[in-house]
């Protein structure tokens, strides 16, 4: 660190992404990438043409996009943002509604509290109840900006709409966001609520469900007035913050509906499988409704797993926080990658 860095950021800790491991062959079950490729209309799309276009700026409106997103969800286009990964919309929540504070479970994206720091908002980290679940009436009357990942991560709980409807009525003064990275796996997307709560964002992502992880493309979906906001935050930061092959990739990743459920309902059933055969053996295993399970297994603790594993060459993600460091998180990979993931683990148990 240099003598120059702004007092407020000396002690930041920044957040740490899962590994990226480049070139060596790993199973690759720690950052909830989708194992299938983004949909063929994807390629077909990104073409010579599209490169040559990159010497021009991107369309700071993303109408391609956001028309493509806008559709999907029968919303109008001036009800969606997109960003460069939804941890940018995130950034822009924390920059437009950070005023009175925002208000998040403890265990939960382990961004929500780093963007605390770095935006100089109060943020107010909840406990979750002794089962990993979410006390929604500790969101009731919050008086700050409320935040929820639904399904939560890294637990893949998830809370049903009549409970997120409860934290919005009891909620009317202050904006809700509610993060679903992973809710096209098994939950309901929060959208048909805003139509009766002007308090609501919802954020999504296409690096999950979309296979388009290193496109980085994130959306948030709200009223007109709060999508406003976010885009006032946009245009004061990175006005063409999605680039060109992103936009058209995203654009065509969304209309291919038929790839979307094919994919997801894929990992959805491997999820299940996955999940059985860890049970068999021992495990307890949240049930989830995300594309990663959260597992702790019967003879071990979460540290050696997670060692074995690796060097077994899987790599899952652990954490060190006391409260959750007997799991680990495993993302679903395809059937073959999951079928070795518990022969593997199967070994690894039976010493
Ligand atoms: N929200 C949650 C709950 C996540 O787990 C992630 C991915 N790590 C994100 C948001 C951000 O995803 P991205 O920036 O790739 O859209």
């Amino acid at each position: 660190m240099s003598r120059f860095i702004h007092s407020r950021y000396q002690a930041m800790e920044p957040y740490t992404p899962g590994e990226q491991p480049q070139g060596r062959k790993l199973i690759k079950l720690n950052t909830n990438e989708s194992p299938y490729a983004p949909s063929p209309k994807v390629l077909e799309a990104v073409d010579r043409a599209q490169v040559e276009l990159l010497r021009l700026y991107s369309d700071p409106e993303a109408k391609i996009l956001v028309n493509a997103i806008a559709g999907f969800y029968g919303l109008e286009p001036a009800q969606v943002v997109v960003s460069n990964g939804s941890d940018e919309i995130l950034a822009f929540c924390y920059m437009a509604f950070g005023e009175q504070g925002f208000r998040y479970p403890e265990i939960s994206y382990g961004f929500y509290p780093v963007f605390s720091e770095t935006f100089a908002v109060d943020g107010e980290a909840i406990a979750l109840n002794d089962d990993f679940s979410i006390d929604i009436t500790k969101y009731f009357n919050a008086g700050k900006t409320v935040l929820i990942a639904n399904p939560n991560a890294p637990t893949g709980l998830y809370l049903g709409l009549d409970q997120i409807e409860e934290i919005l009525k009891h909620n009317c003064d202050n904006v809700v966001i509610i993060d679903e990275a992973y809710v096209d796996f098994g939950g309901e997307s929060a959208v048909k609520l805003l139509e009766r709560y002007d308090n609501l964002v919802v954020v999504q992502t296409f690096s999950k469900s979309r296979s388009l992880a290193g496109a980085r493309l994130g959306f948030a979906l709200a009223s007109k007035e709060l999508a406003e906001d976010l885009n006032k935050m946009k245009f004061s930061f990175n006005p063409y913050n999605v680039n060109r092959l992103s936009m058209v990739a995203g654009a065509e990743a969304m209309k291919d509906t038929a790839y979307f459920y094919e994919c997801t309902e894929r990992i959805m059933k491997t999820r299940e499988k996955t999940s059985e055969t860890l049970k068999a053996m021992g495990f307890t295993v949240l049930p989830s409704k995300a594309n990663f399970l959260f597992a702790k297994p019967g003879n071990m603790d979460g540290t050696e797993y997670f060692m074995k594993l690796r060097e077994e060459g899987v790599l899952v993600r652990h954490w060190s926080n006391p409260k959750i460091v007997d799991y680990v998180r495993i993302t679903i990979g395809s059937e073959e990658e999951m079928e070795q993931f518990c022969q593997i683990t199967k070994k690894i148990v039976e010493g």
